[in-house]
């Protein structure tokens, strides 16, 4: 059993509880358009979009897509980069009662079948670059249609013009597109829509938006179901904790993909269903961000902290007036507290560090933009979220600082995996949500994650967990990042190794960092094994992979 935990020091303008509308995510999109018709939603290098313009596209895709004969309860796949194109086809989707189903645009033909046969998918809206690898896997699908779209298809200037990265990414690339009926052309097939209403009867707590795949590094990837209601209340929360906005004025940075929960829900449902405008930037480069949120004077930018990271130790950073910025969610991965710090004195925004996951929508815990913050803590629930730590000898709730497995209940936990009874099952105790992370709560109600379950590393008999050793490594001021495996070693079972990228300029010897951690280490927690590298493995939201360099080490070793 576990108690229900709120926090005492909710502000009253922070209340525990909001009221959510029973409504469809997609139903905001109209709202917005009501309310701000000619607001632009989108701005994508160059090329405004309004709400209006936005919302008619939207139609015309959900109507193709009928005549398609897409159903509710169909799926349909999205593999882009962020564009205007990912918006459109969403909303669409969603219109009809489709579920979407996120694609990551690196996913190589495995990964990609996997996902496509999984979720039984009957049509997919692609990259043309990514176009050769569906057609690879398309006959082992259920795929019916496939529809291509270009990133040039709404850049407003001519191609000797583009964009650096998309000219890179698309000169000297000839993709070979045979279209017919069932590889359609994005463009065409949207301009044919018809922009009528589409009247779809949907239950915003029962019918599923999204299959949002993850958890590929145990096993095949599953697809999480999120429902409306689970979309719409996080995208709320989120607005509720960055209370000091205003509903159709702010301007958002969409650089954090939208093929991910965190991007998708921060930056793209945020923006729509405030009336926002939202600035795509569909790669992270320290000097467009800069120069991005300085020219449109961005008001939110949510990230990665491996982003933060790079802004703050950007040579350029004060060249740029920051100072529009209000709020920063920074999630997916923990933020090392000086760079938080650091950001917020350069930018005067507050920088809200948030924790979850995919199964809730993502998040479900941040440090608090009003109140106390304290040093490691991800904060406190959002609002109608409820956090407890399982004790992982009594299966009980822990005691007050007593390290155990988060679990999470609250209106953003999924519905659960995507035909996987038994895996579901595995992953709630009733009605919590098991997190597989390790952690503590203090006697104020914060919340410390320690560790995912699977990186502890048991060296010699001890339980270490990377986390607490990054984050000494991170207060060195010559280390840019940092990450810690546990290398396998034949006589402690697994032995602390570091991989580190130091500061452009700087230089640290294997000695000098010995002493520096074991000053702030007890010993069997200090690195033995240290590696230099120019940088490191990490997803499309900045998420160092521990798990490729961890392969890598495994293999070095089995070849010696
Ligand atoms: P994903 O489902 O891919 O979003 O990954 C979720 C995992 O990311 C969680 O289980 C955590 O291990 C990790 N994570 C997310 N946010 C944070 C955070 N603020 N601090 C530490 N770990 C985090």
């Amino acid at each position: 059993t576990v108690d229900k935990i709120w926090l005492d020091n909710y502000p009253e303008e922070v209340p525990h509880s909001i009221d959510y509308d029973e409504r469809c995510l997609h139903d905001y999109l109209k709202l917005s358009t009501d309310k701000y018709p000619n607001n632009n939603a989108l701005h994508f290098l160059g090329k405004d979009i309004t709400y209006k313009e936005l919302y008619t596209e939207a139609k015309q895709f959900a109507n193709q897509l009928q005549t398609l004969g897409v159903k509710k309860g169909d799926r349909v796949a999205i593999m882009l980069a962020n564009c205007p194109q990912g918006v459109i086809s969403y909303y669409g989707a969603l219109m009809i009662g489709a579920i979407v189903v996120q694609t990551n645009p690196l996913y190589v033909e495995r990964e990609l079948e996997h996902q496509l046969v999984d979720s039984g998918a009957k049509v997919i809206v692609c990259l043309d670059l990514v176009f050769p690898r569906v057609e690879k896997v398309r006959s082992k699908t259920s795929l019916e249609h496939v529809i291509v779209t270009s990133i040039k298809d709404y850049l407003p200037f001519p191609k000797n013009l583009l964009y650096p990265f998309v000219q890179k990414k698309t000169s000297g690339m000839k993709i070979d597109i045979v279209y017919s009926d069932r590889t359609l052309a994005f463009k065409p097939f949207l301009k044919a829509g018809k922009t009528d209403e589409v009247q779809v009867g949907m239950d915003p707590v029962e019918d599923l938006a999204l299959l949002q795949y993850t958890g590929g590094t145990t096993g095949p990837a599953k697809g999480v179901m999120l429902t409306h209601q689970n979309l719409v209340v996080n995208t709320a929360q989120c607005i509720h904790w960055t209370y000091k906005t205003t509903p159709g004025q702010e301007k958002g940075l969409a650089v954090l993909p939208f093929f991910h929960v965190y991007g998708m829900t921060v930056s793209m449902n945020l923006g729509v269903m405030n009336g926002y405008t939202t600035v795509i930037l569909p790669k992270f480069e320290p000097k467009e961000v800069l120069k991005t949120i300085e020219k449109h004077k961005i008001t939110l930018f949510p990230g990665a902290p491996t982003m933060y990271v790079a802004l703050v130790n950007d040579p350029n950073i004060t060249d740029h007036d920051l100072s529009s910025i209000k709020a920063c969610l920074s999630g997916a991965a923990p933020l090392p507290q000086e760079v938080q710090s650091k950001f917020e004195k350069l930018t005067g925004g507050k920088l809200v560090e948030g924790y979850g996951l995919t199964e809730t929508s993502p998040v479900a815990i941040a440090t608090p933009i009003w109140g106390k913050r304290k040093v490691g803590s991800v904060g406190v629930p959002w609002p109608d979220t409820e956090a407890a730590i399982i004790s992982p000898e009594t299966g009980e709730q822990a005691e007050i600082g007593e390290v155990g497995e988060m679990a999470i209940r609250g209106p953003q936990v999924m519905k659960g995996y995507w035909n996987r009874p038994e895996e579901t099952a595995k992953v709630f105790l009733g009605d919590w949500f098991l997190t597989g992370d390790m952690g503590y709560m203090d006697e104020e109600g914060y919340f410390y994650i320690v560790d995912r379950k699977k990186d502890l590393i048991i060296a010699g008999g001890f339980n270490i967990y990377p986390r607490e050793i990054e984050e000494v490594l991170y207060e060195h001021d010559a280390i840019q990042e940092a990450v810690v495996i546990g290398a396998p070693d034949e006589y402690r079972g697994e032995t602390v190794k570091a991989f580190l990228v130091l500061k452009e300029g700087k230089s640290l010897t294997e000695k000098e960092l010995d002493q520096y951690c074991r000053k702030h280490l007890a010993a069997y927690k200090v690195p033995r094994l240290y590696e230099f590298r120019d940088e490191l493995p990490k997803t499309l939201v900045g998420k160092i992979l521990r798990r490729v360099l961890l392969e890598e080490e495994k293999q070095k070793i089995a070849e010696a």
